[in-house]
């Protein structure tokens, strides 16, 4: 059994090559690259429609607009996170001079557990910084109540949440601010890039001054700034994703959907638990394998490898192992032992629109041959 193209964890929608061709003709013929042009307020525009958000900023990446998130709200000295993330999380947070605070996960969804918030708080904590993990949404109505008690922002690192709902409602709507991430392994992409979602028009007044050098206008500089602005071709590469969102939704719903019904009930294998009132974009499927699994984790990915399936890690180690974190008093093992525990049992495998109905097939099968 043996693949003749390598399939990875995920691979971009790439729409049909002739429907980009105007978006470029356009860019050619106004000669505006960059520096919020049309298709950047388009974008900015259909996002805030789709999304069912009020203010939408975009950057050329979600780590800068996490960076500008934390500049714009001015967070300082400690915030709390997750170590269960993309790496990231924990350098906007050191790029900024912010001592990240690792809090542990709770075993079900892999979110940050609210029940550990407020044992991590101290006088220097001044926000806390949660992910939406593979798009499930964090226990936001706890979060926000431990943030009220204790006059604290939160800002959540949304890269995986693009389209997500909980109670009935845009995922993106809660905390301070929400940052998404459309880098080309997300399930909507611009290639590289980012948004943050505010709500209000001066937050965004703020926001796009940020990351446009601190200019206020032509000759004014109120804030030192940096330069995170999405360009044109970025923008309308977005535009023409946003047209084909239905599809690139739809078929990782139907990939999703057959791995559950397929790897349900298999000794061994565990699946992520999506909470019945989230309405998800499937853009990740985890698998835990536990003991009783007959190959470890790291054999499995290891007999994935061998076949040309590229299964992914995703988050192994954990944050806090990194050498840049693992000396935090946060990071001791004996504070995280569930994110540690998922991070050494977990794999992804490959979901995404154009993921072939035998690939997929050849993907259970491995699971279930080894039995
Ligand atoms: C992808 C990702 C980021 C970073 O986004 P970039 O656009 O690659 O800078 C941040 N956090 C999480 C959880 C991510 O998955």
């Amino acid at each position: 059994m043996n693949f003749k193209k390598p399939v990875y964890v995920t691979q971009p929608y790439m729409p049909p090559l002739e429907e980009f061709v105007p978006y470029l003709e356009q860019i050619w013929d106004s000669k505006w690259l960059t520096n919020n042009g049309p298709y950047h307020r388009q974008l900015e525009k259909e996002l805030c429609e789709y999304l069912e958000v009020p203010y939408v900023s975009l950057f050329c990446n979600g780590t800068l607009a996490l960076m500008v998130a934390l500049q714009v709200l001015r967070i300082t000295d400690e915030v709390i996170t997750t170590p269960y993330s993309f790496v990231a999380t924990a350098h906007s947070l050191h790029w900024s001079n912010i001592q990240p605070v690792f809090v542990d996960i709770e075993p079900v969804t892999f979110a940050i557990d609210p029940q550990k918030i407020e044992a991590a708080i101290t006088p220097r904590t001044t926000a806390i910084v949660p992910v939406h993990v593979y798009g499930n949404p964090c226990y936001v109505d706890e979060i926000q109540r431990i943030a009220d008690t204790h006059s604290l922002k939160v800002i959540y690192d949304a890269a995986h949440a693009f389209g997500v709902q909980c109670n009935g409602k845009s995922v993106l709507n809660y905390g301070d601010l929400s940052v998404l991430s459309f880098h080309a392994t997300k399930i909507f992409t611009t290639i590289e890039g980012g948004a943050i979602v505010c709500h209000d028009e001066e937050m965004k007044r703020r926001i796009d001054s940020l990351k446009n050098f601190g200019f206020a206008d032509e000759v004014t500089v109120v804030v030192p700034g940096i330069n995170a602005k999405m360009n044109e071709f970025q923008a309308a590469f977005g535009l023409l994703q946003l047209k084909h969102i239905n599809h690139i939704l739809s078929r990782s719903a139907e990939i999703d959907c057959r791995y559950r019904e397929e790897l349900k009930g298999i000794p061994g294998i565990r699946l992520l638990h999506r909470p019945a009132e989230s309405h998800q974009n499937y853009s990740y499927f985890p698998i835990l394998v536990e003991p009783d699994y007959p190959l470890s984790r790291d054999a499995l990915y290891q007999y994935f490898r061998d076949q040309g399936i590229y299964a992914r890690r995703y988050f192994y180690p954990i944050i806090s192992d990194f050498p840049m974190y693992r000396g935090l008093p946060s990071a001791a093992a004996a504070n995280l032992p569930v994110a540690k525990s998922v991070s050494e049992r977990v794999l992804c495998l490959p979901i995404y629109p154009d993921l072939a109905k035998d690939d997929q097939s050849k993907i259970i099968e491995i699971i279930k041959s080894n039995l």
